[in-house]
């Protein structure tokens, strides 16, 4: 039976990669992106064209109401999901002193409310065999400076994982996470003084890339990792 994964900030970065690498596994993909723009057009037409046929339809997962109406969207036109991916995230830098509250509350709306609402949306749709997988990062382990907000956000979703693992468990839904290093995206981008110290710190001496999260997140969504449950598995080339 086919599949049908839905995958959030589906139109670029990671996400993109993920929803790439699940279409090659013949995977339906229902992408939501953020932004109208050429990316998310791009995301529209190779959903659109894909086989079998997938969907891409805007969703900022911190409205309670886009959630809620593009889930619901994908788990009827599907008949139900089989793999979610809580892919969405941003990744903003200011010291503590000079971190506002807007700016630690927006980085848990994205980071930790999203990952919520969309889940919870979801749950009524997954089907037993499914799989959660999202993406958190390995500061939310390690932390680094002008990090708090998003470090505390991430390590959270560690946190929700590991509940969340055991909830579903007994439904035959696993619940897992994928805790990058630094990745060769637009937000790892403009970091470029971080980006050489890891590169000085990591075994393998240079950052990721998307396709070698996109690897890890489809062997989580499917029945390769059948007993792999309520982990964060690193992926950071060795730190
Ligand atoms: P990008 O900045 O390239 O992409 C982020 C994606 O998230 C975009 O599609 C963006 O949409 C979407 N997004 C952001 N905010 C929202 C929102 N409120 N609602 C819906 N979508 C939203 O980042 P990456 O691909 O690198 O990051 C993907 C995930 O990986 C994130 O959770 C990030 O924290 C995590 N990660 C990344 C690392 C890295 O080095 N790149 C390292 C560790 C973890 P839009 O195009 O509209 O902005």
């Amino acid at each position: 039976m086919t599949r049908t994964a839905l995958v959030t900030g589906a139109s670029r970065g990671i996400g993109q990669a993920v929803v790439r690498r699940l279409l090659a596994d013949g995977v339906r993909v229902c992408g939501l992106y953020r932004t109208e723009g050429e990316a998310a057009g791009l995301l529209a037409k190779e959903l659109g064209s894909a086989s079998p046929r997938g969907l891409a339809l805007p969703c900022d997962v911190t409205s309670a109401e886009q959630v809620r109406d593009a889930v619901a969207r994908c788990g009827e036109e599907f008949g139900g999901i089989d793999v979610l991916v809580n892919n969405a995230g941003v990744a903003p830098f200011a010291m503590l002193e000079n971190l506002g509250l807007q700016e630690w509350e927006a980085t848990f709306a994205t980071n930790v409310t999203g990952p919520y609402l969309v889940t919870k949306a979801a749950l009524p749709h997954l089907r037993a065999g499914g799989s959660v997988v999202t993406i958190t990062s390995g500061l939310g382990i390690t932390g680094a400076p002008g990090k708090t907000h998003y470090a505390a956000s991430k390590a959270a979703l560690i946190g929700f994982t590991k509940a969340l693992s055991r909830e579903l468990g007994r439904r035959g839904i696993r619940v897992n996470a994928v805790a990058p290093g630094i990745v060769e995206t637009e937000m790892s981008a403009p970091n470029a003084e971080l980006r050489k110290r890891y590169e000085a710190q990591c075994a393998l001496g240079r950052i990721g890339q998307p396709p070698e999260l996109a690897e890890v997140v489809a062997f989580l969504a499917d029945h390769r990792s059948s007993y792999v449950n309520g982990q964060t598995l690193m992926v950071d080339g060795g730190m």
